[in-house]
């Protein structure tokens, strides 16, 4: 029996337990392989649904399904999580104290938000995480006029392009309730420019001054005095809020910190093109649990679960495993209310963004719906994206 464990069942681990059942499926029912998938968590987030919640163009309760819901035949699911993972031992302890070894090792699990690293943080909004993104749906709704700033604390963080997005979406919010003219919105940033990449940069760069969007970039924010209402950066400059959105800084989930695993954050080294961790042919990592030089993103899990449950099902059906990442990232990026560009690049090419329009706003309104049917359940892996 070839026993796979799954650590986590948010996007990357669900989708690579459903395509290992359906590929292993004969192996499966004649018991000589056993898929399980260790998940502490009842739902499963559709984590992108967080940026439109707060502007109203998604509603909470599509933000997340039942687990048990989205795993298929063949994949048991262990509801605990993981306390510390033995790579020498070929085991993975769980939090009722049970050890479980395995063939393969699938590591899944994510990425933390870590508030208290910044101090003031915790008065501030985000939309990161469900209730953060409520939260700063009932501000908003409040919100009459003032000074509104939007940035990221620290890199990395999960999803590049939604911290601009936010503040896309803030302006048309902010012009559909009438009150654009007393608002100022400004987006703040720890690089010399607004997004990591430099040709998106530029574009965005020119939507936001057209759209009325102050920048403060290579703003390295230090702490928030909370009692002044401001931000202030390393280098002791200052920015004014009457709401403040600032996204946490991230770090690997505890176990992997626990476990000695990856680097003081907590994000793991693999191979780029395998997926494993050095030394360890059986032990793979995908989606945000890593520390490879792509961007923190649900198609990067997708991509990523493809290339390791085809190596592990060639491994086990006794073919030399082929299958590459090759650092594929695709990503909608919406630039307001129906209007939205996508971008797609990978290790070797860098994205060529197209100009934004409705169609782009329209496939990403339609993926947010098959999402759940389709990508989840691995029946397209790799391919939608
Ligand atoms: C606001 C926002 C917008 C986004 N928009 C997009 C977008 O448009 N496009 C895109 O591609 N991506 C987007 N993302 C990013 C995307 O959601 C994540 O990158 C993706 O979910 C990462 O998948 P993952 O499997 O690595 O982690 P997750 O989906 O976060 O899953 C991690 C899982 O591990 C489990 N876990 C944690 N610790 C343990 C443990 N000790 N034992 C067992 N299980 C454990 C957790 O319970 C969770 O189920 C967005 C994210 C946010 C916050």
């Amino acid at each position: 029996m070839k026993r796979i464990l799954v650590l986590g069942g948010g996007t990357g681990g669900t989708i690579v337990s459903n395509r290992l059942a359906y590929e292993l499926s004969d192996l499966i029912r004649d018991e000589k392989v056993s898929i399980e998938v260790v998940n502490p968590s009842e739902r499963h987030y559709y984590q992108p649904a967080f940026l439109l919640i707060p502007v109203n163009k998604m509603d909470e309760r599509e933000a997340y399904t039942k687990f048990s819901s989205l795993i298929t035949e063949g994949v048991k699911w262990i509801k605990d999580k993981a306390v510390k993972i033995d790579l020498e031992n070929s085991s993975v302890t769980l939090s009722n104290g049970e050890v479980k070894e395995y063939d393969y090792l699938v590591i899944s699990t994510g990425s933390v938000l870590d508030p208290s690293s910044v101090k003031g943080l915790e008065d501030t909004y985000h939309f990161y995480s469900l209730d953060g993104a409520k939260m700063l749906k009932n501000a908003l709704a409040e919100f009459e006029g003032g000074k509104v700033v939007i940035g990221v604390s620290s890199i990395p963080y999960r999803c590049p392009p939604a911290p601009a997005e936010m503040a896309f979406l803030l302006n048309d919010y902010f012009t559909s309730r009438g009150i654009r003219d007393k608002v100022s919105i400004t987006y703040f940033y720890p690089l010399p420019r607004v997004f990591p990449i430099a040709g998106v940069s530029e574009i965005l760069d020119e939507l936001m001054d057209k759209k009325g969007i102050e920048k403060a970039l290579m703003f390295n924010l230090d702490y928030i005095d909370t009692e002044r209402k401001k931000l202030v950066s390393l280098e002791g400059e200052e920015l004014d809020y009457d709401l403040a959105i600032v996204i946490p800084p991230h770090k690997g989930a505890q176990v992997i910190r626990d476990s000695g695993l990856g680097d003081e954050d907590g994000w793991i080294d693999v191979d780029r093109y395998t997926l494993n961790i050095p030394g360890y042919d059986n032990v793979y990592v995908i989606g945000d649990a890593t520390n490879l030089p792509v961007s923190k993103a649900g198609s990067v899990a997708d991509f990523e679960a493809e290339v390791v449950a085809k190596r592990i099902t060639d491994d086990i059906l006794g073919y030399e495993p082929a299958a590459r990442y090759n650092g594929k990232v695709m990503c909608f990026l919406v630039t307001g209310f129906g209007e939205a560009t996508v971008l797609v690049f990978d290790y070797d090419n860098p994205p060529t963004p197209v100009p934004p329009s409705f169609v782009y706003y329209w496939l990403k309104l339609a993926y947010n719906k098959m999402y759940w049917t389709i990508t989840a359940k691995a029946l397209l892996a790799g391919v939608v994206l």
